[in-house]
């Protein structure tokens, strides 16, 4: 396994891969990496010759104020946890490579962006388009795979892949969550005991939601009040937002039909949190 931060000599391998007619497979993390990242990592490995899994702690996705700064990074446990998955490359640039001091060109998404994260997190799917888009030219990837965690993020990903004509196929893969039900996230080792507990609202929530929807419930405003009632018992919990949306295009709903998204976004203490689920409904 090769680990590499150099632009360079990473763009030199890729090449030599890429005339050998391998098909590369690219997973691109923020690293601190856990159950959910490595079943990206097991799907590329069965689904393409040579692997490559990026570790950047993106600055530009991170808005004033957020959690750049502190954002949990274990690289040496990274970096053996995706050599027992047989991964071929480890990029880890440096921040000032990927963004030197003259860097004053940005992509941006700007419609499915409007919405969830994007409303909360000014900038956060410019830095996310950017990022991935010079990662793409990097690499040189054939297959990508993203997580169903950051529902939004993948949506905005396949459009960006469309959009910009890249000869990309990306996988989806579901989310991975603890015995708890906790979605995994590498924000959850910001939680004390007590934040852990209270954070077991969030897929409350979302399995209440699930079961009113299955029970008939339509209304859209009905369901998120009572998803909010879940939230609001917890003491450490604080609400960003409790959306459901048309999955497919990210537009607001009144009564739920079709393939539905229903996402939420909340802070335990300080630490950001999300989750959601997708539901077809007849
Ligand atoms: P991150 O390191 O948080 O930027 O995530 C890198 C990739 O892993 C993204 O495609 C995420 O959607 C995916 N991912 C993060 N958490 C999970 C999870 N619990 N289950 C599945 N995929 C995940």
């Amino acid at each position: 396994m090769i680990v590499a931060n150099n632009i360079k000599k990473i763009k030199s391998i890729l090449k030599i891969q890429k005339t050998a007619n391998q098909v590369i497979g690219f997973v691109p993390t923020m690293g601190s990496l856990h159950k959910g990242h490595l079943s990206l990592v097991k799907m590329a490995k069965s689904k393409s010759d040579f692997v490559v899994v990026s570790i950047f702690v993106n600055p530009i996705q991170f808005s004033q104020g957020e959690d750049y700064q502190n954002y949990p990074k274990n690289i040496k446990t990274d970096i053996n946890l995706l050599k027992e998955e047989g991964v071929d490359l480890i990029f880890c640039p440096h921040p000032r490579d990927m963004y030197p001091i003259d860097f004053s060109v940005f992509v941006d998404e700007t419609e499915l962006s409007e919405v969830l994260c994007g409303k909360s997190r000014s900038g956060h799917f410019r830095g996310v388009c950017t990022v991935l888009v010079k990662l793409f030219n990097i690499i040189l990837p054939d297959k990508v795979y993203f997580g169903q965690k950051d529902y939004q993020q993948a949506l905005i990903v396949k459009r960006l892949i469309d959009n910009l004509n890249y000869d990309i196929r990306m996988y989806y893969l579901p989310t991975i969550r603890d015995k708890d039900k906790l979605a995994m996230s590498s924000r959850n080792r910001y939680l004390k005991d007590n934040e852990r507990l209270d954070s077991l609202c969030i897929n409350e929530a979302l399995s209440l939601g699930r079961k009113l929807i299955q029970q008939g419930e339509t209304r859209v405003f009905v369901i998120v009040d009572k998803m909010k009632n879940v939230i609001i018992k917890k003491r450490t919990a604080k609400i960003v937002y409790i959306e459901i949306l048309d999955a497919i295009n990210l537009k607001n709903l009144k009564i739920v039909k079709g393939k539905i998204l229903i996402a939420l976004a909340v802070y335990i203490n300080g630490t950001r949190l999300i989750d959601n689920t997708v539901i077809n409904v007849k």
